[in-house]
């Protein structure tokens, strides 16, 4: 689904992203680990064009999309994007957030939209909230109505970046719930997470990265074992632990 070669990005003279290769496989959850400032929401960011790369390929189903003749907008619909910070519009109902950009950026019809929005609404477990505004909501509805806006442009793959590190803890579980609904139901996803619960549980394959390299690439249970002789990756996890 996504193949990435050689991908280097530097922010002036300070280099961010390293030779970075990945493969993602349709209906793969590939978690991403890693301490602060090691480049994981570059990463993200560069793969829906967020920011552009300063080197090497990034690849969507075989056809290259950092390219000068991309249609950057066309990338973005196929790669959905959830944020730690839910930046959903204060001035829109639930309903309104997931209907804007699939009628007024898509061009589709109306009625179908809305209809897909309450299936997704469904889906998150909000349906009850549709005419509310997002100020109404705890962060953990706020976030799920993320998802469901994300998803109503079907996206080819889901890109989640610290999702849950701006809620309270007990608002955790059910955002990480519909995330989980959404990878049994076969969504390739890509999640920057500290949750190691749930990249044990529901990653196909966890990856570290360290100072702009992606230094392991491995099953969970790999990666989460003494199986391997990575101090940093230890450390890291020692200490989130
Ligand atoms: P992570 O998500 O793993 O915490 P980031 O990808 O956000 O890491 O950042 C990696 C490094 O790149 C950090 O040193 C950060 O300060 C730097 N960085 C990120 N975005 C920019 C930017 N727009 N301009 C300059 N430096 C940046
Ligand atoms: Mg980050």
């Amino acid at each position: 689904m996504i193949k990435v070669e050689n991908l280097n990005k530097k922010f002036g003279d300070l280099e961010v992203l390293k030779e970075i290769n990945l493969d993602i496989y349709p209906g793969e959850v590939v978690v991403i680990i890693g301490s602060s400032g090691s480049g994981k929401s570059t990463l993200l960011r560069c793969l829906n064009q967020l920011e552009t790369p300063t080197g090497g390929k990034i690849f969507l189903e075989d056809k290259q999309v950092n390219t000068e003749e991309t249609n950057i907008n066309k990338v973005r619909q196929e790669l959905g994007m959830v944020f730690q910070q839910f930046n959903l519009f204060p001035h829109m109902t639930v309903l309104e957030n997931i209907m804007v950009s699939p009628v007024s950026v898509a061009g589709r019809p109306k009625d179908e939209v809305k209809q897909k929005a309450l299936e997704l609404l469904e889906m998150v477990g909000m349906s009850e909230k549709k005419d509310q505004y997002p100020l109404m909501l705890s962060g953990g509805q706020q976030q799920r109505v993320a998802i469901a806006r994300a998803l109503a442009m079907n996206p080819k793959v889901m890109l989640f970046d610290e999702p849950t590190s701006a809620l309270d803890p007990e608002l955790i579980g059910e955002v990480l719930q519909v995330m989980k609904k959404l990878a049994k139901d076969g969504m390739t996803m890509v999640v920057v997470t500290h949750e190691m619960g749930f990249a044990r549980e529901v990653a196909d394959r966890v990856c570290f990265m360290d100072n702009g390299y992606i230094v392991m690439d491995d099953s969970p249970e790999k990666v989460f074992s003494d199986q391997h002789d990575n101090d940093r990756l230890h450390s890291f996890l020692r200490n989130i632990g």
